[in-house]
């Protein structure tokens, strides 16, 4: 059995995350209208259909067009990114613990460093086999992990998200894994039914007792 989880308002509050993220901008004066104005807004990604986020050019760029303290902003988030234990949601710990390490993999969006930085600073990474952020289809990550025999066709999969899109294309392209889609309350993403997802719970730990159920069965 291998366990593919997502990242973002699955194993982490990234609703609160972002919420303090912008405080330390909220508290040099910039409003969010300013923030968002240049949130991917600087030459990188001038013309590019898939943005990428980057904190230095966004604090920069809004350095060109207001009088800030760039340096002092880019310390802060600096600060701020070194330690996202607290954004990881409690049944992630109890989730992790019942499964070795070898079965569990992060399969998270996008693969940038600000994701990798956060990911690697919430200190999950040690009970996971391998992160990997892509910034692609998790459907491909899957797909390619299968031809190099890094897991077995006929292994029992399990992938857990937070977004239909992405679950809705993983069981298109990989019928037989089983997707589960996380639709907590403090998710930033809510979808009324469950799409062609198998399950669907509210929490790690109704996704735990959902693979327990299955492994019965099997
Ligand atoms: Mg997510």
């Amino acid at each position: 059995m291998k366990i593919f989880v997502d990242f973002d308002d699955v194993l982490f509050n990234t609703r609160k995350f972002v919420i303090d993220y912008k405080k330390i901008f909220k508290s040099y004066g910039i409003s969010e209208k300013i923030y968002d104005k240049y949130y991917y807004n600087y030459p990188v990604n001038k013309n590019k259909s898939f943005k990428k986020y980057n904190s230095i050019m966004h604090v920069r760029e809004i350095g060109k067009n207001f009088p800030i303290n760039a340096r002092k902003i880019e310390k802060d988030i600096d600060n701020f990114i070194k330690n996202t234990r607290k954004y990881i949601f409690k049944d992630a710990y109890e989730f992790v613990s019942k499964y070795s390490k070898k079965d569990l993999y992060i399969i998270s969006f996008p693969k940038i460093g600000f994701q990798e930085k956060k990911i690697k600073n919430s200190g999950m990474n040690k009970y996971f086999e391998k992160s990997i952020s892509t910034s692609g289809l998790k459907s491909n990550v899957i797909r390619e992990l299968i031809k190099e025999k890094k897991i077995e066709k006929n292994e029992t999969i399990y992938f857990i998200d937070d977004r239909l899109e992405s679950i809705e294309d993983m069981k298109k392209k990989n019928p037989q894994i089983i997707t589960i889609l996380l639709g907590r309350k403090e998710g930033r993403h809510k979808y009324l039914g469950k799409g062609n997802s198998d399950y669907k719970a509210v929490n790690l730990g109704k996704v735990l007792k959902i693979i327990k159920k299955n492994l019965c069965v099997e």
